[in-house]
């Protein structure tokens, strides 16, 4: 179901007790916001963030999880474990991921399937590369991207998911999209979604250098549910603007 989203990505920034010292400063800040605001934290700060956010309308995710259920998997996080402390949401595919540590759009798809089987909801994430930005092809690269991330699942799992458009040469560079671009892209995801499931009724953030300046224009497009927030959602006070934009 479309809903106004503004999620943050800490990426691996904050220790436990910068978590909760964020979250006791934006608590209060977001207490009578319509919008759903969510968190993404490192797996160290998983269970105090959740602590500390009990009762708050703060919501909180991981950034990635394993597909398998358990295993000799050294290193990696199953969903039954970020269920087992009531973590409710989880970054995948983010384009960091799928640079630095060789994540594809089939591992995309089996942890989409893991994480939906296990009642996490997944925060899915496509975006296209400057040279194929350059080179024309962004709506043929996202649109391939969300078709694989979301085969093989139903109309029912799309109210569960949330869909981040991140063109990766707006991630941590300050350049934003324009507007219009933003929304033109999330409408072809859209498309995409609609003729693979008849229904377009997901929400799809715009990710990529989003700031208190920009968020209102941004947010306020016909197709863009909100934001994925990875800089400016370090600190509560900018985050705050954001949420309120
Ligand atoms: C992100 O990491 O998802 C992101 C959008 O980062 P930033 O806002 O810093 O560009």
């Amino acid at each position: 179901m479309r809903r106004k989203v503004i999620a943050g990505n800490w990426k691996m920034n904050m220790l436990p007790n910068e978590a909760m010292e964020f979250v006791n400063t934006l608590a209060p800040l977001v207490k009578d916001t319509k919008n759903e605001v969510i968190i993404c934290v490192p797996f160290t700060d998983l269970f105090y963030t959740l602590l500390t956010a009990q009762d708050t309308n703060i919501h909180v995710g991981a950034q990635n999880m394993h597909w398998e259920e358990s295993g000799a998997y050294t290193g990696e996080v199953s969903a039954d474990m970020l269920k087992s402390i009531n973590v409710e949401y989880v970054i995948i595919g983010h384009s960091e991921r799928r640079q630095y540590f060789n994540e594809t759009d089939e591992t995309v798809n089996l942890k989409v399937k893991t994480a939906l089987s296990k009642g996490l909801k997944p925060i899915v994430c496509v975006g296209e590369t400057l040279e194929q930005k350059e080179q024309g092809k962004t709506i043929e690269v996202i649109t391939s991207q969300i078709s694989k991330a979301l085969e093989n699942l139903t109309e029912q799992d799309l109210s569960n998911i949330i869909v981040a458009y991140e063109p990766i040469w707006a991630i941590g560079t300050g350049k934003t999209a324009t507007s219009d671009d933003a929304n033109n892209s999330i409408k072809e995801i859209r498309n995409e979604i609609k003729s693979k499931f008849g229904t377009d009724d997901v929400t799809i953030l715009y990710g990529g250098s989003v700031k208190p300046e920009n968020a209102r224009e941004l947010f306020t497009m016909s197709d863009i549910d909100g934001g994925l927030v990875g800089g400016a959602s370090l600190n509560a006070l900018e985050f705050n603007k954001i949420v309120n934009y």
